[in-house]
């Protein structure tokens, strides 16, 4: 990560900046219970290694289902990409990676309440406005929580493209539920998506939507050129909008009308946190600083890990891992995996990488509308699809793009207060950029700072408020940075690695290994390399939880006190 920029000018001592980026996790860690203590003599259940929101959420069944349990994390504070730290000046609580929880609140954790985390502190703010776009000409498009209002921000541009809205809306309603009900089980538990499908009048139909691309649908639906941006600017590449089986992205903007954007009160790690509480409550343990090195294998099977520092956990039942799949190989000897896993992760692919510029400032970024200016937590630019077109073509060269480059902007601040000093705000600016650099990936070093200036000065033309002496200081994290703040981002990759139809499915992490159960017994895998990827789902980690419980004897609806259903 960059050092600190100072770039306006602190008005008090109160804001004066911290010195290095994890200084912000360090005050995050002594404000919550996150270092617990346990002798390396110690007996566990199950090892759990890195802590991220899937493992963590594996960790918080097996707890809740009376298992001993330790967590090792060799950052000094837990969530991985799901955390909150001071990483510009006090006070300003800035989300280290992930902002927007969506697709967590259809895991049946939160939705069921399986794992009830308000009772130790985690509550979502709705922001309304959804999300907001502006254009070069001077319009917009604002997503509002009501329907009706957004179909006419829609309108003033096309009644048809407003029409196409509202029925594909109520569309994607109508099947959403097959989508989650796969997205939150285990491959192989239950039907398959195509045969939930097949129960849907219009099952045959949705088959052929989810291979095709994003673009493909989004350019047979709507007309008009702000229009269709817009509907591109909610699933800015996790994927290429023109890559084969991108199709449902192209639904993805309804899935923030039916949620909005939720952001946890205080900042994405309060979820992270709050499991840490849970945790700690039902007996686990958890240890930061403890990055591992290598796996314990006895009598061919996992028995625990050994860290950096020399230390060593053992456990009786099983070792779950998320680590990511290119270095877990190394920690033990590569004729434990077999040539099939070995052949898997020797030809796992990076995904399409994020740019990110974090600010301390005295204002949100402010769009003109009709009304005056608006305010928005979350807003995107995409001055016309060909924009956001083009970076397939720019990842496949490795091309650093600063013409008009699709942004997205996070002003959480301006749904939750909370996160900064009192009429104070944190700005993340997130870009599309590739890791591979024609000089190699060490020249982001050279040129982040030239980047992240073009960037700001393009959001500019937008939000013309952001003026100089209105940001406070800036914090870069260019592609690379994104790796060494988190091995598990291999290569830049905010979701471990391209969620491609290579990547996706049973083929993740590859072909035979899809169940969370790796070659070696005794060795589990969660998170962003397993089914169904990465983003904030908690998805990985219930779903380790279903397999691993089921191999214990039990099951998580035996857990959960649910009634399995036939
Ligand atoms: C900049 C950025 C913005 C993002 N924005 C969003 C967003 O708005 N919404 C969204 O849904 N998703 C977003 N994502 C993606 C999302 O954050 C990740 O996909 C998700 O957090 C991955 O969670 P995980 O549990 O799989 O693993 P991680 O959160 O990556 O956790 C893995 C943990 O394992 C630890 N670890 C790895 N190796 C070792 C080792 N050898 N020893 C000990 N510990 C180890 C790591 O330190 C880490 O804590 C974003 C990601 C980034 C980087």
């Amino acid at each position: 990560m960059s050092k600190i920029t100072r770039r306006g000018f602190v008005k008090s001592a109160a804001l004066a900046p911290l010195a290095l980026s994890s200084i912000g996790e360090m005050a995050q860690a002594q404000a919550t219970p996150q270092a617990g203590h346990a002798g390396t003599g110690d007996r566990f259940d199950v090892v759990v290694a890195g802590a991220g929101h899937n493992s963590m959420i594996a960790a918080a069944y097996l707890v809740k289902a009376g298992y001993k349990v330790v967590l090792l994390e060799g950052r000094p504070t837990v969530g991985g990409g799901v955390k909150t730290a001071q990483f510009t000046l006090r006070g300003f609580k800035h989300d280290t990676c992930s902002t927007a929880h969506n697709s967590i609140q259809d895991n049946p954790m939160l939705r069921d309440n399986e794992i009830n985390l308000s009772e130790y502190g985690l509550e979502y703010v709705y922001p309304d406005p959804v999300y907001h776009m502006p254009f070069a000409d001077g319009t917009y498009i604002t997503q509002w929580r009501d329907l009706d209002r957004t179909c006419a921000e829609l309108a003033k541009f096309s009644k048809k493209d407003a029409a196409a809205y509202r029925r594909m809306y109520a569309e994607y309603e109508s099947v959403s539920p097959m989508f989650e009900a796969v997205t939150f089980a285990p491959i192989g538990f239950g039907k398959s998506l195509n045969e939930r499908l097949a129960e849907h009048p219009k099952g045959k139909l949705w088959q052929r939507l989810t291979a095709m691309s994003c673009w493909e649908i989004i350019r047979a639906n709507f007309e008009d050129e702000h229009c269709r941006a817009f509907m591109m600017g909610c699933p800015l590449p996790v994927q290429p909008v023109i890559n084969p089986m991108t199709g449902r992205s192209a639904y993805g903007i309804f899935a923030q009308q039916r949620h909005s954007r939720p952001i946890p009160k205080g900042g994405s790690g309060m979820l992270t946190e709050a499991l840490a509480k849970y945790i700690e409550a039902h007996g686990g343990v958890i240890l930061t600083n403890k990055a591992i090195a290598r796996l314990i294998v006895e009598n061919a099977r996992c028995v625990g890990v050994e860290c950096v520092d020399g230390s060593a956990y053992r456990c009786d039942k099983a070792v779950l891992s998320t680590i990511h799949i290119k270095h877990l190989v190394d920690m033990a000897p590569r004729e434990l995996w077999g040539q099939d896993f070995i052949d898997g992760v020797d030809t796992w692919q990076a995904e399409v990488q994020m740019f990110v510029v974090n600010y301390a400032t005295t204002e949100p970024p402010t769009y003109p509308v009709a009304e005056g200016v608006i305010k928005p937590a979350n807003s995107g630019l995409v001055a016309r699809p060909d924009c956001a077109l083009r970076v397939a073509y720019d990842f496949a060269r490795s091309v650093v793009n600063l013409e008009e480059p699709p942004l997205a902007v996070h002003c959480t601040t301006s749904a939750d207060p909370t996160r900064a000093p009192a009429g104070m705000h944190t700005i993340k600016l997130v870009g599309w950029q590739p890791y591979e650099l024609k000089e190699g990936p060490e020249h982001w070093d050279v040129i982040k700072k030239q980047v992240a200036d073009t960037c700001l000065n393009y959001l500019r033309r937008f939000s013309p408020n952001l003026t100089d002496d209105k940001i406070l200081a800036e914090v870069i994290q260019s592609p690379l940075d994104l790796e060494r703040m988190n091995p598990h981002n291999w290569h830049g990759s905010c979701h471990a690695g391209a969620q491609s139809p290579a990547q996706s499915g049973a083929l993740r992490p590859m072909a035979g290994w899809s169940q969370y159960r790796m070659p070696i017994p005794g060795l589990y895998q969660t998170g962003a390399c397993t089914y169904p990827g990465g983003s904030v789902t908690g998805a990985p980690g219930r779903n380790a939880a279903v397999v691993m419980l089921k191999d214990f004897g039990t099951s998580i609806e035996q857990v959960v006190g649910k009634t399995k259903k036939a």
